[in-house]
């Protein structure tokens, strides 16, 4: 099952997400998304 682990680059909180719309293909690639622990929208950073 394709799980990514996104990290939070504002808080460090890290959660597991199912695979996003697209492939996954980079190690380290910055993703702008909700963060629910900030409770806003900040960058993440995408790591298997
Ligand atoms: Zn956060």
């Amino acid at each position: 099952m394709p799980l990514s682990q996104m990290e939070c680059c504002k808080c460090r909180g890290k959660f597991p997400v199912r695979r996003q719309r697209g492939k996954l293909r980079k190690r380290d690639h910055i993703k702008t998304m909700w963060c629910p622990w900030c409770k806003s929208v900040t960058p993440h950073r995408e790591r298997f």
